[in-house]
């Protein structure tokens, strides 16, 4: 077309960017990439190649190393042996090494966005102005947590080496996201890139080396599905951190359970984009553009569920329809296009099938009429009106530029449809009346909500999931937390045997007996009947006798289970009436302290005085998370926009607890109170060897105001309590403390809901150390963070 033509029809004509340096750069390689182990390009020991592609033309773009279980192993030696030393070289040292990776970035900012356009097929508008500036910008906060890292985590040691496996949708983003956090506090990382995406992770490793990043601190293995499971598999990592699939996140879930490996998971999503009828629908209407086709839709925070407010819906539905008219799908390298190319045809595919059954099912198909290129793998903006909230479309993530949209009546009605999903990663709000927007963010179950906005990322702002999405978060403090390990926590010792749970014959003679005491379990505020009948006899070291307490099993659980579920107005009272409950449930011990120490030592074989001294360090944790309540607050960010994101400390939910023997009373405290404090509701399995001192505190429980069903106490065998506790899909998280075994149960059971687990893996804590169980040590895992995002101005 002539320019004149142009000025006619107001067409677009094509913008290519020079695709020159990037593939000059895949020519010097011969389009052969072997792995990076070791500061160096290291060939796969087993000599296998395979192809990756080009998604906008479907051509060969090179050939990567295909990583075998022997490639991971060499990998994670190389970084093993670089840990100490660059742990050693300390935080000013590795400041400066992520300060040259962020301006490294930035130098070759235009390499990277044009390499990472190509082999993804998202548009280079996308990489230059997103993924390759928040990645320099996550390197250069992090530099900034290298350099504060002695002053603000100095209780805390660097994990140690780091497998990370990340997916497709952001291959530079995702590395940035995951290797920055880790690298700036003293760990060292062996990384998995995506199978289809692997090409900026190897220009990244390339470049920072001449960089002068030590050799070993990063290593690249390149392969498929098999070459990260061997990388979580190997024996030599200390933590795997995972962004992909929630079904891979379950395998990795079960293959790490046990091993002490942690873990963080990012995983799907199905986030709702929330429309009042009081919104701006025109930016509510681009906000929409951003959230689902941005990226082709290949995005886990996707906004891919649009819920309309009913007196609106025809409105937004035609001048939705109107802008998607005019959404344009090309060369990813055309900087006048909105959308590229689908990774793969296999994701192609997923979406074209998953849109045919959305339309089977009732719905109403809109697509842009954007003419599609001819070659490769690309799909139109699609709109499904109409949806039923149980279709497949509406519960399925798409991962692709579909959109599924349904209506809504009232804001409750909203918050019901937009928390009906597995998922919990995102959320978007749109409204002018801020009372009302702000009402509706802290009843999404959503770690991240962004009012009036859509996919805003920052380095200085946490970012991970609720529910099925996924545990842990990347970015800002709580990121940092992910790859850190408290000193406190890594001088403690296994537990020498496994915990007594046999009880020895009782020989006593003709001695007066004790009135008989037979504690029933504590469920939804009430003491009530173990469901099987059953009872077990508590002894004293010497066989004595001290009393029975019920046999709980699966239903008492159930029950349990569904007492707390219903006691969620505790997670809603102030943290001022929390506290208040707990100061009390401190007054109260105390006034029956001296009956307790007896018990302690009656069941512990301890002296009198250590089982005083237990009892006050009871009542002095308990006045300690009273005054926590109140004061373990979340934050305020100020990333770079013109708004602010709060950081909110949210309670997980429904948290399973169980206790270990060593220090009856104090440990169950330590665990409990904690928890309450951040407004959880629990069902504890107490000390199967002393129980008693659980037993004894319900009454104290009963005269302290605890709400019924807040604090629910199952005794029996707790091994098997814990197995019940982890395949229950309406727990939220589950602590575990006192057995290895159960730590590994705990772990490989919690797969169906996701559950966050926090284990001991048979290691023994110094209850009375507070630096070991007080505080934020256990109040981080006690709380889940939410950021909601308030960019504000026009
Ligand atoms: P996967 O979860 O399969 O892949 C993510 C990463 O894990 C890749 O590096 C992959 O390698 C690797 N991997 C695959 N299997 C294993 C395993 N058993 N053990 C260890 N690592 C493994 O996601 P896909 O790329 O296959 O995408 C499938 C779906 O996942 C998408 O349709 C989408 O719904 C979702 N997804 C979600 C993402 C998110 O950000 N939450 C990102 C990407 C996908 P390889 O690349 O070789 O397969």
């Amino acid at each position: 077309m002539s320019v004149a033509q142009y000025y006619e029809t107001m067409e677009y004509g094509p913008a290519p960017e020079a695709d020159g340096e990037a593939r000059a750069w895949l020519k010097t390689h011969g389009a052969v990439f072997e792995h990076f182990i070791g500061g160096v390009f290291a060939a796969p020991q087993q000599g296998e190649h395979f192809a990756t592609f080009e998604p906008a033309t479907g051509k060969t773009l090179a050939r990567l190393a295909q990583g075998s279980a022997a490639d991971i192993n060499a990998a994670v030696a190389a970084a093993r042996s670089a840990q100490p030393l660059w742990q050693r070289l300390g935080g000013h040292g590795r400041a400066r090494h992520l300060y040259a990776l962020a301006r490294m970035l930035q130098r070759h900012a235009r390499l990277f966005a044009v390499l990472e356009a190509i082999d993804n097929g998202k548009p280079l508008r996308e990489t230059r102005d997103l993924d390759i500036p928040l990645s320099a910008r996550h390197f250069l906060h992090h530099a900034g947590w290298a350099q504060l890292q002695e002053r603000e985590l100095a209780d805390h040691l660097p994990v140690g080496v780091i497998g990370q496996i990340i997916p497709w949708n952001f291959p530079l983003l995702m590395l940035a996201w995951k290797i920055a956090p880790a690298l700036a506090v003293g760990n060292t990382v062996v990384l998995k890139p995506a199978e289809y995406t692997s090409l900026s992770a190897l220009l990244f490793a390339e470049l920072a080396t001449q960089a002068g990043l030590p050799p070993g601190v990063l290593n690249v293995v390149t392969g498929g599905g098999a070459t990260g499971a061997a990388l979580v598999d190997h024996p030599g990592v200390d933590k795997i951190a995972f962004t992909g699939s929630t079904e891979v996140g379950r395998l990795i879930r079960q293959a790490t359970a046990g091993t002490g490996k942690s873990l963080t998971l990012e995983l799907g999503g199905k986030s709702p984009f929330i429309v009042f009828e009081d919104a701006d629908i025109d930016g509510a209407v681009e906000g929409v553009v951003d959230a689902i086709w941005f990226n082709q839709g290949q995005v886990c925070c996707a906004g891919s569920k649009l819920l309309v407010q009913e007196g609106i819906a025809e409105t937004f539905r035609r001048r939705l329809i109107r802008r998607m008219e005019r959404l344009r799908v090309g060369s990813p390298l055309d900087k006048a296009i909105d959308m590229g190319a689908v990774v793969a045809p296999v994701q192609l595919e997923r979406i074209r099938s998953l849109v045919e059954a959305g339309v089977n099912e009732g719905a109403q198909r809109y697509q842009a009429a954007t003419v599609l290129p001819q070659e490769g793998y690309f799909y139109p903006p699609t709109l499904l009106w109409n949806v039923h909230p149980s279709s497949t479309v509406a519960i399925e993530e798409i991962f692709g530029p579909v959109l599924v949209a349904m209506t809504f009546r009232t804001p409750d009605e909203a918050v019901m449809l937009a928390n009906n999903t597995r998922y919990g990663l995102a959320a978007s709000v749109w409204s002018e009346t801020i009372g009302l927007a702000l009402d509706i963010a802290p009843q999404l179950l959503a770690g991240v909500v962004w009012i009036n906005a859509t996919n805003l990322f920052d380095a200085g702002v946490g970012f991970g999931g609720y529910r099925e999405s996924g545990f842990g978060r990347e970015g800002g403090r709580e990121g940092i937390y992910e790859y850190l390990t408290p000193n406190a926590w890594s001088t403690r010792k296994q537990r020498e045997k496994p915990e007594a749970t046999s009880v020895a014959q009782h020989n006593a003679g003709f001695e007066l007996p004790p009135i008989d005491r037979t504690a029933k379990l504590f469920i939804g505020g009430k003491q009530v009947r173990p469901d099987g009948n059953y009872a077990r006899a508590v002894r004293s070291p010497d066989s004595m006798q001290l009393g029975e307490v019920g046999e709980g099993n699966r239903k008492d659980i159930r029950n349990a289970v569904a007492a707390a579920r219903s006691a969620a107005a505790w997670s809603r009272a102030t943290a001022h009436n929390r506290a208040q409950i707990l100061f009390y449930l401190a007054e109260n011990l105390s006034a029956r302290g001296d009956e307790f120490a007896l018990r302690i030592a009656a069941m512990t074989g301890t002296t009198i005085a250590n089982a005083k001294a237990e009892v006050d360090a009871s009542i002095a944790r308990l006045f300690s998370y009273g005054a926590w309540a109140d004061k373990y607050e979340g934050a305020v960010h100020a990333p770079p926009l013109r708004g602010v994101v709060l950081a909110m400390n949210e309670p997980i939910g429904v948290v399973g607890v169980a206790c270990p023997d060593e220090a009856p009373l104090l440990a169950l405290i330590s665990l409990v109170a904690p928890l309450l404090a951040m407004g959880n509701r629990v069902v504890v399995v107490p000390s199967e060897s002393h129980p008693l001192a659980a037993t004894d505190f319900y009454q104290v429980l009963e005269t302290s105001d605890v709400p019924p069903g807040v604090v629910n106490i199952v005794t029996g065998r707790r091994d098997g309590l814990v197995e019940i506790l982890a395949e229950h899909d309406d727990v939220d998280a589950l602590w575990v403390f006192g057995s290895k075994q159960a730590s590994a149960t705990a772990e490989r059971l919690s797969t169906g809901n996701l559950k966050r687990t926090l284990v001991d893996h048979g290691f023994m804590t110094d209850w009375y150390d507070g630096s070991a169980s007080e505080g934020p040590i256990l109040l981080r895992h006690a709380v889940q963070i939410k950021n909601i995002w308030i960019p504000y101005g026009d």
